[in-house]
């Protein structure tokens, strides 16, 4: 993270709020506009993580609680407004 400068888009995608493709293009979902500044916060964290492991692994996670220290508060709650749709 730093190093690389990554391409951002906006995405129309209805299961996630963002995503990091094979090119390193990262797109962050439109409805994002209505969350909260620490909820965006964390989606781009997410994503920069990503950067570094392309997986959900446990050093991944590390790596995501080193960019967003509050990460787990704010994960919890954009799972509970939008179980039906968004998954990470
Ligand atoms: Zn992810």
């Amino acid at each position: 993270v730093g190093r690389v400068e990554p391409a951002w888009r906006l995405s129309d995608a209805r299961t996630r709020w963002g995503s990091l493709s094979a090119k390193g293009v990262v797109s962050l979902n439109w409805r994002l506009i209505k969350a909260s500044r620490e909820e965006i916060d964390y989606v781009i964290c997410h994503e920069l993580a990503h950067f570094r492991h392309r997986n959900h692994s446990a050093a991944f996670w590390r790596e995501v609680g080193r960019l967003c220290p509050d990460y787990p508060a704010v994960r919890a709650r954009l799972r509970a407004c939008n179980s039906l749709y968004f998954q990470f």
